[in-house]
């Protein structure tokens, strides 16, 4: 849900209220009011006062929010999809894929009467596949269990495959105005921020933010006030060189007011890379080729690649290289051709295919593009 680029809609100017500049742009005092945060005065951080973040808050998204195209109904289904599409996968990059799935499965139905092969192709080029295949999963469950209607709390949300606790929350606050917080990327920065939160967030390290995040959210409103943090973290309290100048909530603001916006949030130590070597075998008989689909708890599950091999036979050719990264995997795949002279009988959830269909089937990233070299002119 991390979103790089930035955005600040509408134009700062100021005009007066009561003695104290106002930006006009925002509706919202500029300066003005005490530093807070637990944090600076020792003891676990805290917002001080959150009925003014709300305030502040909520008015300037009325005039500076976002507009996406999952944004505006109270359909859970759209803002279901848009949150599965958002985990790992930045906003302008999800639009288009949104607005495509969005007329291919119009409903949760819909997406429930479709074939899983069906639903990642329409994913196909998006990745993190398993995302999919839980939201499939989950649109049957909808129609078998609740008759084809979301269930209307956080936990039961929860109960439903591939929605986490930050998913059901979003659904709940998005489409149900149930009050529940949030706590992703962009929150997780500014509510860090309001409340001078210095200890390493991530994982474990997120639960003071959802604390925090609890006595933030307000009882009405809460969809709204859920995606003006998200808005704020994406437009305003960027990760670096955040528009503090600009921020509705400065005032309330721990970090800028102690001076410690640089630091907060820290992270957790990344994960170190891991470099992986394999090779990916293209057996070819005339016009076809053997492929395999990605079996349980494998990378990609349920797409189609080409088989693998931890290091090639002696004497195979190198026709290509492609380099990918998974999670924390760096993988360097060297692509050997293999001409068997008839075609060998193919293992489970192997398959002869016709070189002029492979741009039919779903696909993995690095099998798309070992594809597109074989298809490409012979060597
Ligand atoms: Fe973020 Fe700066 Fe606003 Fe604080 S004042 S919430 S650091 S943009």
């Amino acid at each position: 849900m991390q979103e790089a680029s930035v955005r600040v809609a509408g134009k700062r100017t100021t005009r007066r209220t009561a003695g104290r500049p106002v930006s006009a742009a925002r509706g919202v005092p500029a300066t003005g009011g005490a530093a807070t945060g637990g944090a600076a005065t020792g003891g676990a951080a805290t917002i001080a006062d959150p009925a003014a973040v709300r305030r502040r808050l909520l008015a300037w998204y009325a005039l500076a929010r976002r507009d996406l195209p999952w944004r505006g109904g109270t359909d859970p289904y759209p803002v279901w999809v848009s949150e599965i599409m958002l985990q790992q996968t930045q906003v302008d990059r999800v639009k288009g894929f949104f607005v495509r799935f969005m007329a291919r499965f119009p409903t949760v139905g819909a997406l429930a009467a479709a074939r899983e092969q069906a639903v990642l192709k329409q994913w196909e080029g998006l990745g993190y596949y398993r995302r999919a295949r839980q939201l499939h999963a989950a649109a049957r469950k909808i129609v078998a269990d609740h008759g084809g209607e979301f269930p209307r709390n956080v936990a039961a949300l929860m109960g439903l495959p591939g929605i986490g606790r930050y998913t059901a929350a979003a659904i709940a606050s998005i489409a149900m105005d149930i009050p529940a917080p949030i706590v992703e990327a962009n929150s997780r920065r500014v509510i860090a921020r309001l409340a001078g939160h210095a200890e390493p967030v991530g994982g474990a390290g997120d639960e003071p933010i959802w604390a925090l995040a609890a006595t933030l959210v307000p009882r009405k409103r809460a969809g709204a006030f859920n995606q003006a943090l998200m808005d704020l973290g994406a437009m305003v309290c960027t990760p670096d060189r955040p528009l503090c100048q600009r921020c509705p909530v400065a005032a309330c603001c721990a970090a800028k007011q102690t001076g410690r916006v640089a630091r907060i949030p820290a992270m957790a130590a990344p994960r170190a890379t891991q470099r992986i070597r394999e090779t990916a075998v293209v057996a070819r008989h005339g016009d076809l080729v053997l492929v395999e689909r990605r079996g349980p708890g494998e990378w990609w599950e349920g797409l189609w690649d080409f088989p693998r091999e931890s290091a090639g036979r002696r004497g195979d050719s190198v026709v290509g290289r492609v380099a990918y990264t998974v999670t924390h995997h760096r993988i360097d795949c060297a692509v050997v051709e293999r001409n068997p002279r008839r075609p060998s009988r193919a293992a489970p959830r192997q398959r002869w295919v016709k070189i002029a269909s492979l741009a039919g089937l779903a696909m993995t990233a690095p099998g798309r593009r070992i594809a597109r070299l074989v298809a490409g002119p012979r060597r």
